[in-house]
């Protein structure tokens, strides 16, 4: 079912409740709370390559039909060069990226930055792919809001606590576990943070305590942002299904900034 149909069928229950006089406050907040915009004729460019270990194809290999089931359009480049393609550009809603460290042209950077911060044209990412993409490219940073700095201890058990159930990226879901990489992140003040996780000094004492965002959107230009830490691989994202939700909410969420108004927000969030 397309979110649209979804949307609609949300007021068809909704409508169905407001005749209930024991559900109505329920029912009010169901029809005026926003609801993630469809991806049905979204222009999606996906860019995968970068340090293999964050399974680039593999994501790839699972977003794809996934975004085609939603009615997107999905343009696959394994390079960068897109980038730089000013007409492709324009017209894409969405930029998808997993590419790892690497490094990215300053034609490049510059055709990405533009289309996001002018056109209006979202980007969604998540992990290394995005967080931990150009690690000199300090105005691509600057776009996404955070750069991984550390992971300590590895793979380790560690805690998701949602921040915030408003918003409709993370509405209804709990607090959850991961055992995977607990990214430790250099943030931007200006993300507005939907989910932290804390760390508790096993591994390196003094950030025992630290609270860190996992999820974040944030706007740079006309162009809207999401991002989360989770996503080692594929797998991680699959076996705790909260990620994969969130990762696919995000997408919806940021697809829409050529339609949809911004949202602002200039402190911190958590
Ligand atoms: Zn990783």
């Amino acid at each position: 079912m397309n979110s649209r149909r979804k949307f609609i069928g949300k007021i068809a229950g909704a409508s169905a409740l407001l005749s209930s006089t024991t559900s109505v406050k329920a029912s009010v907040d169901l029809l005026t709370q926003p609801v993630l915009p469809s991806l049905e004729g979204r222009k999606i460019l996906f860019t995968y390559g970068g340090w293999d270990g964050h399974e680039p194809k593999k994501f790839r290999d699972y977003m794809t039909p996934w975004l085609k089931e939603e009615g997107a359009e999905v343009l696959l480049f394994d390079n960068l060069d897109c980038y730089t393609d000013e007409s492709l550009m324009k017209e894409i809603d969405l930029v998808i990226q997993i590419f790892t460290m690497s490094e990215i042209t300053r034609e490049q950077e510059k055709g990405l930055l533009t289309a996001v911060k002018e056109n209006g044209t979202g980007m969604a990412g998540w992990h290394g792919g995005m967080g931990d993409a150009f690690r000199v490219n300090t105005e691509y940073q600057y776009m996404v809001g955070g750069q991984w700095v550390a992971h300590p201890g590895g793979n380790i058990d560690y805690k998701v606590s949602i921040s915030s159930n408003d918003d409709p990226i993370t509405r209804g879901l709990s607090d959850f576990e991961m055992t995977s990489e607990q990214y430790y992140m250099h943030i931007d003040p200006n993300c507005n943070v939907l989910a932290t996780t804390r760390f508790n000094g096993e591994h390196d004492p003094w950030i025992n305590g630290c609270t860190m965002p996992v999820i974040w959107k944030k706007s740079y230009g006309k162009g809207r942002i999401f991002y989360t830490s989770l996503g080692h691989n594929l797998a991680h994202v699959i076996d705790q299904p909260s990620g994969m939700t969130i990762i696919k909410r995000g997408i919806q969420w940021a697809s829409a900034s050529k339609y949809l108004p911004m949202e602002s927000w200039v402190t911190p969030k958590y």
